[in-house]
């Protein structure tokens, strides 16, 4: 289980692309630039994206060398050229789920702000702070004002940014001092670095520097302690693990160190001839001097950045300007549950409680007449846990369901609900999972998923399933054949690494089964729950939190799973509006009667007609679709609406 509250160490699981080798400068202890070659071909590019896709990394480093565009056998006409070429590689990384991280050399302003919406980060090394150093003496020089002005500018247009020093160039102890602190103040202007490099200086054969002695360990642990006490603590100390021999980064980790970089798959080609080590050993590693390595993204969530662009851009690349909603209806059998989650103003503990409603069949049947007579494809049924509302009586239920109305769609029962219907039977989730499979239910709604870590839930829902739990009984559906949706509850007690851990349990099983149909953000409710009161939790989450959750949430999941719901009865439809410029593209569905959010004190209405989503969408200025609840096409409903409705009975119950 992740250990948050101790020392964490980070690397993101990467991918090198290289735009060309070839590079107007000439640094001294380069290895990466080449005096042959042209531009990186079209269909070499795409075949590593594809291999950087199947290997299931996420971030994509775009490398190049320096202001290639001044080499004229490139035929790059300009800058503008050479960018147009950068975006294009960014695209089909986008295309593929993937983020790209651009680090391509010296750029002008207006460049990076054409580049931000394909690449959610991006990074350029200052390297020292002294102008003449004999490094840069072979050719073109690298000047610190020059690159500041690229990180300045980065700053200012909120590009969470990686940049970092060299060590052991020729350069002083002075000039990293220099160095540092240059960085330490344009972050202070704009909080956009996340990670400063501090990279030792290793001789290549072959190279102006090949007879140089590279920086030694104490000098890398005293550039370390500089760094740390230079930035501040919100910037990451980055090293390279690959670059010191006989694990010189552990020690560096002990300095102050708290991130390994981008590992990429495909080896460092600034660095050819020093590979990784597998992954599972720095983990060994790392834990023998107590800490636990995390993959992270690319994007570091607590970041003052602008991800809008990129996830908007992410999502253009992967669903188009589409946006999908559902027309359904919730129907709840009843509100008493035996459960005791501390967010929930829905349940009443007995029947005979105040606000208790149970429906009898007569009501359930009334309400889904009523939904399948205004045009309904699915209903959703989840209740609370009761040992009446066991296998036998859903089996029954939802037999009877589909008897009447075969086409409708059953999205029902909670995972929670699953394992309690299972617990009462006295067998395996799997099993009941087939039996009510066999009797109707379609797909699975993935809610009691709140935030799946246990120090979370061990506060919030400390009776609730547990991670594990969760993971299986969603596994035991997927592998039935019935697809589920994935949810997040936020907002609460959880802090950053729990959102981001959360979604790697979603995305793991993601990869393993492809049985999520989406995922779902659910901001918490404060108003009529104990949590809020215990915790003194006195909003919910801002709905610039939101937003930023549902970028990062696209960003993450790229291609793994490529819906991403807002909900309207939590947000509003104005906040949903919004949310799809930032990576949303799913509306969730009319809902017709909506009784558990209303009741932990979400402001929205019940039931939203499919016209108004429409508006909604159209006003956003995206194209509409109705969709099946497995995000397919609309082919047929239980009911044909272009018969007139007679008129309806009211639909009977208590809520
Ligand atoms: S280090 Fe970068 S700028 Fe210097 S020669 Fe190599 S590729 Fe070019």
């Amino acid at each position: 289980m992740p250990r948050w509250s101790g020392d964490v160490l980070t690397y993101s699981a990467s991918y090198t692309v290289d735009v060309t080798y070839r590079c107007a400068k000439r640094c001294g202890y380069c290895e990466y630039r080449s005096d042959s070659g042209g531009l990186i071909a079209w269909d070499v590019i795409d075949a590593q994206l594809d291999e950087a896709a199947r290997l299931g990394g996420r971030e994509v480093l775009v490398m190049s060398g320096e202001q290639v565009w001044l080499l004229p056998d490139l035929e790059l006409r300009d800058e503008t050229a050479f960018v147009d070429r950068v975006i294009e590689i960014c695209r089909r990384a986008m295309w593929r789920g993937l983020l790209p991280h651009v680090n391509v050399g010296l750029l002008t302003g207006e460049s990076l702000a054409r580049l931000k919406p394909y690449s959610p980060s991006m990074g350029l090394m200052l390297e020292t702070g002294s102008d003449d150093l004999r490094a840069h003496a072979h050719g073109g020089g690298k000047r610190v004002a020059d690159r500041l002005r690229h990180i300045e500018d980065a700053g200012r247009l909120r590009i969470p940014f990686t940049t970092g020093i060299l060590v052991g160039i020729g350069e002083r102890r002075a000039d990293r001092e220099r160095a540092l602190r240059l960085i330490a103040d344009v972050h202070q202007r704009h909080g956009h670095v996340q990670e400063v490099i501090v990279q030792n200086f290793v001789p290549k054969p072959a190279t102006p520097m090949q007879d140089l002695p590279g920086a030694t360990l104490p000098e890398m642990i005293d550039a370390v302690q500089m760094a740390r006490a230079i930035l501040p603590a919100s910037v990451a100390v980055q090293v390279p693990p690959n670059l010191l021999a006989a694990d010189g980064w552990v020690e560096l980790v002990r300095a102050g160190a708290r991130d390994l970089g981008g590992v990429s798959a495909n080896g460092d080609s600034v660095s050819p001839s020093l590979p990784w080590e597998p992954v599972a050993r720095m983990r060994e590693k790392a834990a023998s001097i107590g800490f636990v390595l995390h993959e992270r993204l690319p994007v570091y969530p607590d970041i003052d950045a602008d991800l809008q662009p990129a996830a908007d851009e992410l999502r253009r690349a992967l669903v188009g300007d589409e946006v999908t909603y559902v027309v359904c209806r919730n129907v709840n059998i009843s509100n008493v549950c035996v459960g005791s989650c501390s967010f929930c103003g829905f349940m009443r503990r007995s029947h005979d409680a105040g606000g208790a409603w149970h429906h009898d069949h007569a009501t359930v049947f009334a309400k889904i007449e009523d939904a399948v007579a205004r045009g309904a494809t699915e209903i959703c049924m989840q209740s609370g846990l009761q040992p009446s509302l066991d296998l036998e009586y859903y089996e029954d239920l939802f037999r009877r369901i589909k008897d009447r109305w075969p086409t409708l769609h059953l999205h029902a029962l909670s995972p929670e609900e699953m394992r309690y219907i299972a617990e009462l039977a006295g067998r395996p989730a799997a099993y009941c999972i087939e039996r009510l499979r066999d009797a109707g239910l379609g797909t699975m709604p993935g809610t009691a998923a709140e935030i799946l870590v246990e120090e979370v839930r061990r506060v919030i829902c400390p009776e609730k399933l547990t991670t594990s739990d969760w993971v299986d009984v969603m596994r035991a559906a997927h592998r039935a054949g019935v697809r589920t949706t994935s949810t997040v509850m936020f907002g609460h007690v959880e802090n950053w690494d729990h959102r981001i851990e959360h979604m790697r349990v979603i995305r793991d099983l993601q990869r393993e089964t492809g049985g999520f149909t989406e995922f779902v953000l659910l901001p918490f409710q404060v108003e009529r729950n104990a949590l809020g009161r215990h915790y003194g939790i006195r909003r919910s989450p801002s709905l610039q939190e939101v937003m930023r959750y549902t970028a990062m949430a696209r960003l993450y999941f790229g291609a793994d799973i490529p819906n991403i719901q807002s909900s309207w009865v939590k947000l509003g439809p104005d906040g949903v509006a919004e949310s799809l410029r930032w990576g949303a593209n799913d509306f969730g569905g009319t809902l017709m009667e909506e009784s558990i959010s209303r009741a932990s004190g979400a402001d929205h209405g019940q039931n939203l007609e499919a016209l108004e989503i429409e508006g909604w969408i159209r006003a956003a200025g995206r194209t509409p679709r109705e969709r099946t609840t497995t995000y397919g096409v609309v082919t047929q409903r239980p009911r044909d609406l272009t018969v007139p409705l007679r008129p309806l009975p009211v639909a009977g119950g208590g809520q």
